[in-house]
């Protein structure tokens, strides 16, 4: 698993860390930044599976516009405990990306590794403009140099679940993000 946490030990879902409605603010605020910005050419619009679906989901409802909506899925493979740096992307094969606009959404950026491999993945393609969108962002983890291009929270150093992010596959589809707390 991601630091701290151990196979030891069990967790059970903590303290609410961003509510539901904080969620919804944001990601409408990020769909008008979005309007705004991609107002004379639509990109195609690339969720990375699976813990940016809901977002991706209530995202694309607030837009007024259309884009193309492709999902990937990005797997980091080497050590469980830290990403790699090296990401395998699935499901990019039959999406022609040449000379397109791209933007790629993901759940969160931790040590940066993930979203930096992926977009050197997606450079080889030759889209004509690659930007990045993250809901949310812990800077205090990074490993290497990497900024996203639209970014709604800035979290604390700590693992958390809800909203698409999951711990062991569960608690994707709490409606706000919660910390985990240790069971005695
Ligand atoms: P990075 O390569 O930036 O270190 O890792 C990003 C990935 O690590 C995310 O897509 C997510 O799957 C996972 N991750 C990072 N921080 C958290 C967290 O606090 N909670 C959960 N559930 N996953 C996290
Ligand atoms: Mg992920």
């Amino acid at each position: 698993m991601i630091y701290n946490l151990t196979k030891e030990m069990k967790y059970e879902i903590g303290s609410v860390v961003i509510s539901k409605e904080q969620i919804q603010l944001k990601v409408a605020e990020l769909a008008n930044a979005f309007e705004e910005y991609y107002k004379d050419e639509l990109p195609i619009l690339m969720p990375v599976l699976t813990g940016s679906f809901i977002f991706a989901a209530d995202f694309v409802r607030n837009l007024k516009s259309y884009p193309a909506i492709r999902f990937i899925k990005c797997s980091s493979y080497g050590s469980n405990t830290i990403s790699s740096g090296q990401v395998v992307v699935e499901g990019l094969r039959d999406i022609d990306i040449c000379c397109k606009r791209v933007l790629v959404m993901e759940d969160i950026i931790d040590t940066g590794y993930t979203f930096a491999a992926l977009a050197n993945e997606l450079k080889k393609h030759n889209p004509k403009e690659l930007k990045t969108m993250a809901l949310f962002d812990k800077p205090s983890r990074r490993k290497i140099n990497f900024i996203a291009d639209f970014i709604g929270f800035t979290v604390p150093d700590e693992f958390l679940v809800g909203y698409g992010l999951d711990y062991n596959e569960q608690y994707r589809n709490l409606p706000q993000v919660h910390n985990l707390r240790e069971v005695e």
